[in-house]
């Protein structure tokens, strides 16, 4: 061939792809002859093993192995359908194969030779049938086929096809981005045969070679990233403290801090006295009292003459955080702004201005302190609040500010430690393992609906007792579905059951100003039911509030609840949470009581794990973390275990992977990262 086809040639280089077929790829993703080999099929149809008929059961997916003995005619079922029935059999039983429309498909199937067909079966015992499924004729070497994600007008045959035509072209001796002392040392394949084998598996043990090697290629390269962006953040800090005692902030405080306080808030303080920027994880569940952490190290940064920034995911929770800083540092004369969405031009104007002039010691709010119009004029700390609402993009984008302010993340919800690993690769985590003293364990339940009266009743008892409750429940409107807005809701309530309780609405639709002030007037005790969309679930401290009624409880993973259950059991009082749900599945049956079992916020979180897979975590790529083509979170923790402790020798050994070797891994870190727009490399 005069032309040089390379990895990086355009697809259209390939028999068979032309312009028009170019650009469906490219909805996938594919461009390049690369890439394409790189998309790697959804699963397989494994036609290398099958069963007896008698043995494939109705209902499931099945593999059977017939010879074709009879072929109806074509049935015209009314206009534009017609319907042909074939029939096979194993020598024991028969199965009818039904094809609708395709006469192309029925006239492949020849009479008297045998196919190996791959479907759902139908019928019942005494006729199985399946319908459309996907055959091939039987032959001694049986294979496993494909089978991709597709786009429209791109059919999984083509996309195989197209595969397959790369797949020849590419040479034996393709460079293996794996440098060879790796590859030897952990027994993983070539790349080529990896890439061969994982789109046309010979057979189930190498298919299973190639994945290793590929799931392993793919988790040591988000390691090294995730490590190499560590790094990348830790340019030299201007900010070094000088004064690191913290000790007269513990005088300011009615309470003594507990052990796990102390020792977070020392970690923070030690690291922010060194050259590099602090990068820190406070992880403590809900209630554990991370907030004193930051108001600590906000009360030391001032000392040292540096502005403390906090951020929070809610307006409702800066306001709150507001009001908990102003009420500490009353008498300290730190200067302490709240700069809220809801200001008025002019004063939001004004405000800016004094960050930027550094006569603001503290300053609060929500992510819109990271866009670009608000500078500091000293910043030292950037404190991000219930961290799982914030990227590693937006993280990154912080430590633009400044001269390399330090970072402290705070986070209440648990991740499983594995998941841990990779979400905040990039930071040192300090865990608060200990709640203040005297703080009851919530007592929880799960009800159905018919219980529902007595639980308003039980609620109405505390409410007249001068306590507080919440009632969580799903929609803001009416319509949708036959479920309750928290509106008509509040209203029932206030017309039925909880007559003269003085209840109020919250939801996301209201404005900042009014959320505000619903919120305001809960926290004071004038209202003495919150009736609420999810937007309390972070946060919000009330320790009034007794009791946590969730409807339609089904509909919230369990870290949900998790994170909802604790926003009562805050003060001295005993504390309840109610979880109503009609829902009849065991699922949910079994969800709900570990809820009722447990309180402990990482046993729920592996447990949600478990159930729902790491996607709640990784919640529609909203922690900027690249996206995994093959490795499987759950799965694959013990790769994931070694490819970490493989990324850390390696950049020990070469910092920016810039030998020769590591040449291959170099570029595939880029490649994962890209979509990032992290300039991981300088
Ligand atoms: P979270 O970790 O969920 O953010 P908060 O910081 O909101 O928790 O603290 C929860 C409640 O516990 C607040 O009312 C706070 O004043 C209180 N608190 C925090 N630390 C202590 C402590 N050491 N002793 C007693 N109460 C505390
Ligand atoms: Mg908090």
């Amino acid at each position: 061939m005069a032309e040089q086809i390379s990895l990086k040639s355009s697809i259209e280089v390939l028999k068979g792809v032309g312009q028009k077929r170019a650009q469906l790829f490219h909805k996938l993703g594919v461009d390049t002859i690369y890439s394409l080999l790189r998309y790697y099929p959804r699963t397989y149809i494994d036609y290398t093993s099958y069963l007896p008929i008698a043995e494939a059961a109705v209902g499931e997916t099945c593999t059977v192995r017939a010879r074709v003995f009879r072929k109806a005619p074509e049935a015209r079922i009314r206009k534009g359908l017609s319907l042909f029935k074939v029939f096979v059999t194993d020598g024991e039983n028969d199965l009818v194969i039904t094809i609708f429309n395709s006469k192309y498909m029925y006239e492949a199937l020849q009479l008297d030779r045998e196919y190996v067909f791959h479907g759902k079966v139908t019928g019942n015992f005494f006729q199985k049938e399946m319908n459309a499924p996907s055959f091939v004729p039987y032959q001694a070497q049986m294979e496993m086929m494909p089978v991709y994600s597709l786009t429209e007008d791109l059919s999984n045959k083509v996309i195989a096809s197209t595969v397959e035509t790369a797949l020849k072209l590419i040479e034996k001796s393709v460079f293996d981005p794996l440098p060879a002392a790796i590859t030897q040392q952990y027994q993983l394949c070539h790349f080529e045969y990896a890439l061969r084998q994982i789109h046309f598996p010979q057979n189930a043990v190498a298919l299973d070679t190639a994945r290793r090697r590929l799931i392993f290629e793919e988790l040591l390269t988000l390691q090294l990233g995730m490590l190499l962006l560590r790094s990348r953040n830790r340019k030299q800090t201007a900010v070094q403290l000088r004064d690191s005692r913290w000790e007269a902030f513990e005088a300011l405080l009615p309470f003594s801090l507990t052990g796990a306080q102390r020792r977070a808030i020392a970690e923070c303080v030690h690291d922010m006295q060194g050259r590099l920027p602090m990068n820190r994880l406070v992880q403590g569940d809900v209630g554990s009292g991370k907030t004193m952490v930051a108001a600590a190290l906000a009360f030391v940064l001032a000392r040292n003459g540096y502005q403390t920034a906090i951020m929070a995911p809610t307006e409702i929770l800066a306001q709150q955080h507001y009001q908990t800083f102003t009420g500490i540092f009353s008498k300290t004369g730190l200067r302490i702004c709240l700069l809220s969405g809801s200001l008025a031009k002019a004063v939001k104007q004004s405000e800016t201005e004094k960050i930027a002039a550094g006569e603001y010691d503290i300053v609060i709010g929500t992510h819109a302190l990271i866009q670009d119009s608000v500078s500091f004029g000293a910043l030292g700390l950037v404190v991000t609040d219930e961290q799982h609402r914030f990227g590693v993009a937006q993280r990154s984008r912080l430590a633009e500010k400044g001269e390399n302010p330090h970072l402290l993340v705070m986070s209440a919800t648990p991740i499983p430690r594995t998941l841990g690993l990779i979400i905040y690769g990039d930071l040192d985590i300090s865990v608060i393992d200990e709640l203040p003293a005297g703080r009851q364990k919530v007592i929880t339940m799960a009800i159905t609906s018919k219980k529902r009266e007595r639980a308003l009743r039980f609620i109405r008892e505390k409410l007249d007792n001068g306590l507080q409750a919440y009632i969580v429940c799903p929609l803001i409107e009416e319509g949708e579905s036959d479920l309750k807005s928290v509106e008509t809701y509040a209203q029932e309530l206030q017309k039925g059951p909880l007559n003269g309780c003085r209840i109020e609405v919250l939801h996301g639709r209201l404005k900042p100003k009014e959320k505000d002030a619903v919120m305001q007037r809960f926290q004071s005790g004038e209202t003495q039911l919150l009736v609420s969309t999810t937007v309390v679930e972070v946060g919000v401290d009330v320790p009034n509030a007794v009791i946590m009624m969730v409807e339609n409880a089904e509909r919230y993973g369990l870290s949900q609840l998790h994170q909802l259950r604790g926003r009562v059991g805050r003060g001295s009082e005993k504390s309840y949470c109610i979880l109503v749900s009609d829902h009849p599945g065991e699922e949910n049956r079994h969800r709900l009581s570990v809820m009722c079992k447990t309180s402990d916020g990482f046993q729920i979180a592996e447990e949600d794990l478990k159930q729902r897979g790491p996607g709640d975590f990784f919640g529609s790529r909203q922690h900027g973390l690249p996206e995994l083509k093959i490795a499987d979170m759950t799965s694959d923790m013990d790769v994931l275990r070694q490819t970490q402790a493989l990324a850390k020798e390696l950049l020990s050994e070469d910092e920016g992977l810039s030998r020769p070797e590591h040449k291959g891994l170099r570029r595939l870190v880029s490649l994962l990262y890209a979509q990032n727009k992290g300039q991981l490399f300088n």
